[in-house]
């Protein structure tokens, strides 16, 4: 298709990185950051600019915009979602990024301005099938954003196409487009004030049209099609010991430090880690602990594509629990568990289409693709559990969450091309 939108994309992905997002898991507020408001409000500006009627900032900071059929003839194809997410990971500094672009990638180590980071190929095996494209990266202080700024770049000059289109060589067929620009993601608060109602489009006829199918945009490499996740729950254990002077402490003192440490001792480490485990195993993963005398909490996130194991991973920390009280008399042990997302995989299967359109979408543009399965969620896994199938595809994003993420240009085009034979696709799907 070779569109001539590489230098716009690239312009388009360098103005929105240099703007940090960093979510903020200990604030209050929503969204966690102001950050993410100024960018919404940009891209609200710039869908509005495009001649985008229907764009709006909602009273959560995410943006909501509608792109009409091409012509009457397709009014009625399934509406699309497109959906990406604002906010950067907070597990790296996220302000103050001075991205780096470097053409004609020659295969060697990538170092990071004065950082003393180094990008080396050699511990990122992905880097192999990119010599000679176009990477942009960080100078080594901070992470680059690409997670999820290209998903956003990508959906933006989608836009811009699709409003722009004026050259008869251009012109695509395509159904009504629903666009959605979520905030805090990364505290997997992406998808809290998101409702059936506000997925619908209310600008385009009388009644609302809802969504057929999403897709989000916020994956790695190029040709993958996220189609799984894990089911996810976190458990808090809260450790209530009793705290009295150590001078006097014998036979009285019940020390919840030690009871909180136990716990954590008796956990699996050689299976059922994140640190044992990979492809289709799951894990419980203990991320964070306080504790004094009189009392201690242990967080741990649940994992596993399948639910049923979430069961037993939750009966595992009873019987972990159990033995923790019996070595230390009178300290109390309460364990409670909160369910963050499930696998879409059963969802997506309802809609086989979502899937099998991507993957000829991707044999249209001559690029290999494949199923592939998540060890984490995205917003697309709580939105197929609200019904909307919606798979996760590849943006070109890599090594994320740390100083050594780069994004790749020439995965970034594809990406766009990708969704244009997509909704060629879905303008002519008969349900
Ligand atoms: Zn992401």
């Amino acid at each position: 298709m070779a569109l001539d939108i590489r230098r716009p994309l690239l312009e388009r992905f360098l103005r929105y990185v240099k703007l940090g997002t960093s979510a903020d898991p200990t604030s209050e507020t929503y969204p966690s950051s102001s950050s993410q408001l100024v960018v919404g409000k940009l891209l609200c500006d710039e869908l509005i600019a495009m001649g985008v009627r229907d764009c709006t900032q909602d009273e959560f900071g995410m943006v909501w915009a509608t792109i009409p059929a091409s012509s009457h003839e397709f009014a009625n194809s399934p509406m699309i979602l497109l959906n990406s997410h604002v906010d950067t990971s907070p597990e790296a500094p996220g302000e103050n990024v001075k991205p780096q672009v470097i053409e004609n990638f020659d295969g060697k180590p990538i170092t990071l301005g004065s950082s003393g980071a180094v990008i080396d190929p050699a511990s990122c095996p992905d880097m192999l099938n990119l010599i000679g494209k176009t990477l942009v990266v960080t100078d080594g202080t901070t992470l680059l954003g690409g997670d999820d700024k290209a998903g956003v770049a990508v959906i933006m000059q989608l836009a811009e196409y699709l409003t722009s289109q004026t050259g008869i060589e251009h012109k695509i067929e395509h159904g009504p487009v629903r666009i959605l620009f979520t905030c805090d993601e990364e505290i997997g608060q992406g998808t809290r004030h998101i409702t059936l109602k506000k997925l619908a489009a209310r600008s385009l006829g009388e009644q609302p049209i809802a969504p057929l199918v999403g897709y989000t945009l916020d994956g790695g490499d190029q040709g993958q099609i996220d189609e799984e996740t894990f089911s996810a729950d976190m458990a808090i254990v809260r450790f209530k010991g009793s705290n009295i002077h150590p001078a006097i402490a014998k036979g009285r003192m019940i020390n919840a430090v030690r009871a909180a440490a136990m716990f954590v001792d008796l956990l699996p480490t050689d299976r059922f880690s994140p640190e044992s485990t990979e492809g289709r195993e799951g894990f419980l993963h203990p991320y964070d602990l306080h504790a004094v005398v009189g009392e201690a909490t242990v967080q741990l996130i649940l994992r596993d594509f399948d639910e049923a194991k979430l069961h037993e991973y939750k009966s595992l920390l009873d019987r972990i629990g159990e033995e923790v009280m019996l070595q230390l008399p009178g300290l109390q042990i309460e364990i409670e568990t909160k369910e963050q997302y499930r696998n879409m995989a059963a969802g997506i299967a309802k809609l086989p289409e979502a899937v099998l359109y991507a993957e000829e979408a991707y044999k249209a543009l001559d690029v290999s693709c494949q199923r592939t399965i998540v060890r984490g969620g995205t917003d697309g896994s709580l939105l197929t559990a609200m019904g909307l199938p919606t798979p996760n595809l590849s943006v070109g994003q890599h090594n994320i969450h740390a100083v050594t993420e780069f994004a790749c240009l020439d995965q970034m085009v594809v990406a766009v091309e990708h969704l244009i034979e997509l909704l060629k696709r879905w303008s002519k799907h008969k349900s």
